[in-house]
């Protein structure tokens, strides 16, 4: 959940709505592990889509990285994704 969401077609229209909000997320297994120091991880590779659905019938989609981020070592998706990659030269 995030604060203060408005749907910015009605920003921009000068209107007021309710936004309502869904999250889909992948169904790819998170990766949960005590590392060499015991300390507890949460690698997980599914970045959360949230989709908005304004009363007034206008929807868009955000995903967000930041959720799948690990408390401990400040892993995230994109980054796992990114090192999966070869180097983009
Ligand atoms: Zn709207
Ligand atoms: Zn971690």
């Amino acid at each position: 959940m995030r604060p203060n969401v408005k749907c910015p077609s009605c920003v921009e229209l000068g209107e007021r709505s309710k936004v309502r909000q869904t999250v889909t997320r992948g169904a790819e297994p998170s990766d949960l592990f005590y590392d060499e120091d015991g300390e507890w991880h949460v690698h997980d590779p599914n970045i959360p889509t949230f989709r908005f659905r304004c009363s007034a019938g206008h929807d868009w989609e955000e995903q967000d990285v930041d959720q799948t981020r690990c408390s401990w070592c400040g892993w995230t998706a994109d980054a796992g994704h990114a090192a999966n990659r070869p180097a983009a030269q």
